[in-house]
């Protein structure tokens, strides 16, 4: 469905906004105030299904409604299962609540050291800088929070975060999230990484961020000083489908790479959008042109109101089986279930093991036709010398 992944087919241009001078659309503080945040402003460009009508009325309570002008022309208007529309635009779907599903899916609430971090996994923390995104994805972990839709009323103390950090030595690496980092200004960005990058035990510093995807502009010179000075900084993107690679996110990549920022990608598996093989692989190709390393596929979280959006975990399983060994090893994430009510990430694999017997692992490979190795690197006892070299004289 989409073979060509050359990048002369990808997306570039101001598409409906081809009025607009060159130098606003560039400049991401355009793109922030020209975002469509009402129903109305969607009604101008497309005839929505009364499924999304009934979604935007209900988003004001849930999960804000906000889509920047860029982002929006990678929707097919004509089309109302188009899976950049299935991600941004809100469903009435979005309204019911399934049983299993829950506002804080993945249990950070009770792994809070301080307010806005998330302290998890010993050596590693989740500070949460602020709740406002460029665009807000309709299956958001962290709805409960991001956009203040639910009234969370979330007020990061920097100095509260700083200072746990400061004190945990145990913590090496700092993950910085919300919401969205690189909303943040740069004098803050700059203050944060600088605090960090001060403290002896920290030794990474990443980001998680969908701003390349939803506001490539925002990755200015300035902003690539800023990575410069204070690298190796880490940054974890979020494409979903093979039409988010467009021109636009490859120059942004390509800032950041030159900025000496090594890029991975993190997607979140959704029905009737990327939940297929062909799919899956012309993304994670097109990922590898832009010198992204896929990281992370994301089986969705159990958030409320996302049943429309969730698949079966075998959906997972046989992605990654269809990927392995089927194409570049760098273009195969790690598919995972982040284990509600607070597990953590547990990798979820096809299995390639048949069997371990005693003395060997009995294997599948891609093909899936079977291997053997013996489970020792060697039994001496049984090895059969080679007679030994006659000296010669
Ligand atoms: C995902 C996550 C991390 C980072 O996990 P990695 O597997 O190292 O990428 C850290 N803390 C929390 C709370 C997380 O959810
Ligand atoms: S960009 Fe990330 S934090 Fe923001 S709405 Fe999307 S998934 Fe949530």
């Amino acid at each position: 469905m989409y073979p060509l992944d050359d990048r002369k087919n990808w997306f570039s241009g101001q598409g409906l906004w081809s009025e607009v001078a060159a130098s606003d659309w560039q400049d991401y503080r355009w793109q922030l105030r020209n975002r469509l945040t009402r129903v109305e402003h969607l009604r101008e460009y497309m005839d929505l299904t009364p499924e999304e009508e009934a979604g935007c009325d209900f988003a004001n309570n849930k999960l804000a409604l906000a889509i920047t002008p860029y982002f929006f022309n990678l929707i097919d208007r004509e089309d109302p299962h188009c899976p950049i529309r299935r991600q941004v635009i809100p469903r009435g779907e979005e309204m019911h609540v399934a049983p299993e599903e829950l506002l804080d899916p993945v249990g950070e609430e009770g792994s809070m050291g301080v307010d806005g971090l998330v302290h998890r996994y010993p050596d590693r923390c989740l500070f949460l800088v602020t709740n406002v995104c460029a665009a807000y994805c309709r299956y958001c972990t962290r709805s409960r929070l991001v956009s203040n839709a639910q009234g969370y009323d979330f007020h990061p103390n920097y100095e509260n975060a700083l200072k746990y950090i400061e004190t945990h030595p145990q913590i090496r690496d700092v993950l910085l999230s919300g919401g969205d980092p690189l909303l943040l200004s740069d004098k803050k960005l700059d203050y944060i990484l600088g605090r960090l990058r001060a403290i002896p035990h920290v030794e990474f510093i990443r980001i998680g961020s969908r701003i390349p995807v939803f506001l490539p502009q925002r990755i200015t010179p300035q902003l690539q000083e800023i990575f410069r000075k204070h690298g190796p900084v880490w940054i974890s993107i979020h494409v979903n489908h093979p039409r988010e690679c467009t021109e636009e996110l490859y120059g942004a990549c390509e800032r950041l790479s030159f900025a000496g920022v090594p890029l991975g990608n993190q997607s979140v598996l959704l029905k009737g959008v990327n939940d297929d093989a062909a799919i899956m692989r012309s993304l994670v190709h097109r990922l590898l042109q832009m010198r992204v390393r896929p990281y992370y596929l994301y089986q969705c979280d159990l958030i409320t109101g996302s049943a429309h959006l969730r698949t079966d975990v075998r959906k997972g399983i046989e992605i990654i089986r269809d990927l392995r060994g089927h194409t570049t090893g760098y273009a195969v994430p790690q598919f995972v279930i982040d284990a509600p009510g607070g597990g953590g990430k547990v990798p979820i694999n096809p299995e390639y093991v048949k069997e371990i017997t005693e003395d060997e692992v009995i294997m599948r490979n891609f093909e899936g036709e079977e291997y053997r190795y013996p489970l020792k690197g060697s039994r001496p006892a049984e090895v059969e010398r080679e007679p030994a070299l006659p000296v010669l004289a």
